[in-house]
């Protein structure tokens, strides 16, 4: 016997138990559903880390937020400043200037055995400001 056709609840014609053009919509409306879901959700996750720093980050742009704790994360291991490229300020030699980016530094106070961050500052922010002075 060969299949014939049948028209679905929904007014479409197809073979089977259900109808496959109204399955494909409702699958791909709820893959859309689930990235919206998880876009939110990593939203949220990435707000939520912002409580966690020990420095104020969210006003910066995302990859220097990701590179600042990175530097914070090796400072508080014990990576040397210097291997992140940080120097001391020639006016204020407690202070320690860390490149994060091109645009953007850390500085951190040097509290003899360990270095606490203290603020990222923008290229144009770091030279107004002159920091420690
Ligand atoms: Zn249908």
């Amino acid at each position: 016997m060969p299949r014939r056709k049948k028209t679905f609840l929904c007014g479409h014609q197809g073979y089977g138990q259900i109808c496959h053009r109204c399955d494909q919509t409702r699958t791909q409306r709820e893959k859309a559903d689930h990235a919206r879901a998880e876009k939110k959700q990593k939203k949220q996750e990435w707000e939520a880390a912002f409580a966690q720093d020990p420095i104020d980050l969210r006003d910066l742009p995302d990859h220097v937020v990701v590179k600042a704790r990175s530097i914070i994360a090796g400072l508080m291991t014990n990576t040397n400043y210097r291997d992140f490229g940080g120097k001391r300020l020639r006016h204020n030699r407690f202070i320690i200037s860390i490149p994060v980016t091109r645009n953007y530094r850390m500085l951190c106070r040097d509290c003899g055995s360990f270095l606490v961050p203290e603020e990222v500052l923008s290229h144009e922010e770091y030279n107004v400001c002159k920091p420690g002075g």
